[in-house]
């Protein structure tokens, strides 16, 4: 394995499958599957989840809705999907821990770095809920901090398109992947991969993020593996 210790990042879209809106159980222990196959090779698995399925806080202060209230609402939603991904994974004899970044102490552990850590070391899978546990901030920021502060490898940023395109691959049909593509061509050429905080936060600790297709069955694997595929963010 090239890897490892991965942070895998999973929106909250993802989850839905082919549904409008929640979670779609089958896609949800087809993604256990696949994070099973990586822990059974000895690779530490960190994830963090969105929550798009469930609720945006964008979208409610767009209606109207205070803006910290309506992210403290996608917050919640992380934590629902981390639950859910939590029982899938369980189901799949994966150990896990769900640890939350707003207290919820019935619920998810908080989320605390050393425990983290360790957990990651006894080969448990850590799940990050809530997000970075403040309003005005995506998963995406969240997945990037947790990545630097338990020290993984890389971010595998888990996607239903295949990588990095010169445009979107969903509209522009001239669209061509890029297999490798520096942090500083993707802000130059105004490419989209995460939020420029997040993204920026990235390029400064000199964390490789890599987009790939996680709805094709092993995948997953194979990125872990150092196989070629998807498009990686460097330096
Ligand atoms: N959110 C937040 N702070 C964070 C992370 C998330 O307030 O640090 C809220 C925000 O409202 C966001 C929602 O949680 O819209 C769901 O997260 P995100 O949109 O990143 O989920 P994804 O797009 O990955 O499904």
């Amino acid at each position: 394995m090239q890897y490892k210790r991965i942070l895998l990042k999973l929106s909250g879209e993802a989850l839905m499958g082919n549904r409008q809106y929640g979670i779609d159980p089958e896609r949800l222990a087809e993604y256990a599957r696949e994070i099973k196959s990586v822990i059974d090779r000895g690779v530490q698995v960190a994830i963090v989840i969105g929550g798009g399925n469930i609720f945006r806080g964008v979208a409610g202060a767009s209606k109207g809705m205070d803006r910290v209230q309506a992210d403290n609402m996608g917050m919640l939603a992380t934590i629902i999907n981390g639950l859910a991904l939590q029982s899938a994974l369980e189901d799949a004899n994966v150990k896990t821990r769900l640890q939350s970044a707003i207290k919820i102490n019935e619920v998810a552990e908080p989320f605390i770095r050393r425990k983290a850590i360790s957990h990651l070391e006894k080969g448990r899978v850590v799940i990050f809920g809530g997000g970075t546990g403040n309003p005005y901030f995506t998963t995406d920021s969240a997945a990037v901090l947790r990545a630097i502060e338990v020290h993984a490898d890389v971010i595998l940023k888990g996607t239903r398109v295949d990588g990095i395109y010169t445009a979107d691959p969903e509209k522009d049909k001239l669209a061509t992947k890029f297999d490798y593509i520096t942090f500083d061509d993707v802000l130059k050429k105004g490419l989209k991969v995460m939020d420029t905080t997040a993204f920026t936060l990235s390029q400064e600790n000199e964390l490789p993020i890599i987009v790939f297709d996680m709805n094709t069955p092993g995948n997953l694997l194979k990125v872990a593996s150092g196989e070629k595929i998807g498009t990686k963010v460097n330096l």
